[in-house]
């Protein structure tokens, strides 16, 4: 049977102690036993539903990471600090000194920066591909290649990743998928398709307030407890555990993403439709001459659309700025870095949030300096947005 994220979110029961219909938050550090016995075997991760110390697990994270696992399909999750946290932790985990990662050129400055700027530091070397190609991908892969690691929808090419067959080539080297699905939460379940590993930016689309920085991290039980052991465990031991607060308020925003992914979704497709008709260059995978169109389609729940996201390129860095000043002027949106946001965001990639990848990389992988990245947001009136636009476009002639 397909398997229904937002059904799975929706089936979870979760009360507070005295039948609150939110769980309650736990505000503790620590937390005390009547058996010293049972302390010791909790730390030996012989204990069930035991706490030990919240930078180990917190009640109010794990009430949220088993929502996260139930929509993705996983037996497990563990939530971070921030996305970063998330994708660090989990290529701590697996990569040792001399490892090697195959990893998208395609992916948010951040991950590019840590894997080509810090990584290294540990002998532990990437090779970037073009995620697309799958002979690239499996021609890069060397004995020592630990990771195949992507992003489903990526920043910010908007490339869409086959899952299913990069899944394949990392089960015949034996060696992990990870799949960032930051962009398409609820539209496609990376774990269910075949990834290993799924991370998020929750700061994102699963919060959707721009409130906060989180992540999470999404796998099997014996990864998630990998990650958390305490003699050697890279969340457990660099300790990027989520604020349990920010837990809370993070769960409460989940039940509404599967609203949210429509509405984004469907407000994406109309500007896309129209920022095509305007003859803007236009990049939106629900548009079938994307190159990525029909794989989205053949992987993505078609009840949650093709996703908020979509570019278009200005051309020079100058018209994009130029753009976007006169769309925030004219009540579009804000520029600003992020992304899924009730609010359309807009930010000029290759000097914002790709600006870490050098301009010749950028070029190769066919990012303009003109591109100018949308996050639509959850507008209700988005043909008023749309006229905005057009008046914007308007004066720059
Ligand atoms: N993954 C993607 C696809 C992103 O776009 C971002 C941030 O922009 C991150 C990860 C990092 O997330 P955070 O800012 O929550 O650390």
């Amino acid at each position: 049977m397909k398997h229904d994220p937002s059904r799975a979110i929706f089936e979870m029961k979760q009360f507070g102690e005295f039948g609150d219909v939110n769980p309650s938050i736990t505000d503790s550090a620590t937390y005390t036993f009547l058996q010293a016995k049972t302390m010791a075997d909790t730390f030996h991760g012989e204990a069930e539903g035991c706490f030990l110390y919240s930078r180990h697990w917190n009640p109010s994270n794990k009430y949220l990471a088993d929502v996260l696992s139930a929509m993705e399909g996983t037996e497990e999750g563990w939530v971070t600090a921030s996305g970063m946290a998330a994708i660090t932790s989990t290529i701590l985990q697996i990569c040792s000194a001399g490892d090697h990662i195959v990893a998208s050129v395609s992916s948010y400055g951040g991950t590019f920066a840590f894997m080509q700027n810090y990584l290294p530091k540990f002998n532990i070397k990437t090779t970037f591909v073009d995620i697309t190609d799958l002979d690239a991908v499996r021609k890069a892969i060397t004995p020592e290649t630990k990771i195949i690691y992507t992003e489903s929808m990526t920043n910010p090419m908007l490339q869409i990743a086959d899952i299913p067959a990069l899944a394949e080539i990392a089960n015949t080297h034996n060696i992990k998928l990870i799949v960032d699905n930051t962009f398409t939460p609820m539209i496609l379940q990376p774990a269910v398709l075949g990834a290993h590993i799924v991370v998020y930016s929750m700061t994102k689309f699963i919060n959707g307030k721009n409130d906060c920085v989180a992540g999470a991290i999404c796998g099997s039980h014996e990864f998630i407890g990998s990650l958390i052991d305490v003699n050697n465990g890279t969340a457990m031991l660099l300790g990027p555990a989520l604020d349990p607060m920010r837990s809370s308020s993070i769960l409460k925003n989940l039940h509404t993403l599967h609203i949210r992914m429509q509405q984004h979704s469907k407000n994406a497709m109309y500007l896309a439709i129209k920022m095509k008709e305007a003859g803007l260059t236009i990049s939106y995978p629900g548009l079938p001459e994307h190159k990525g169109h029909e794989s989205l389609k053949s992987q993505m729940n078609p009840d949650f659309g093709f996703g908020g996201m979509l570019s278009i390129d200005m051309l020079s860095s100058e018209k994009a700025s130029r753009f976007m000043e006169l769309m925030e002027m004219h009540d579009v949106g804000y520029l600003a870095v992020s992304l899924g946001y009730f609010k359309t965001l807009f930010s000029n990639s290759g000097k914002s949030t790709s600006s870490e990848v050098p301009d010749e990389i950028q070029h190769d992988m066919g990012l303009s300096e003109g591109l100018v990245r949308f996050s639509v947001g959850l507008d209700h009136d988005i043909e008023l947005t749309w006229k905005q636009i057009e008046h914007c476009l308007n004066l720059m002639d």
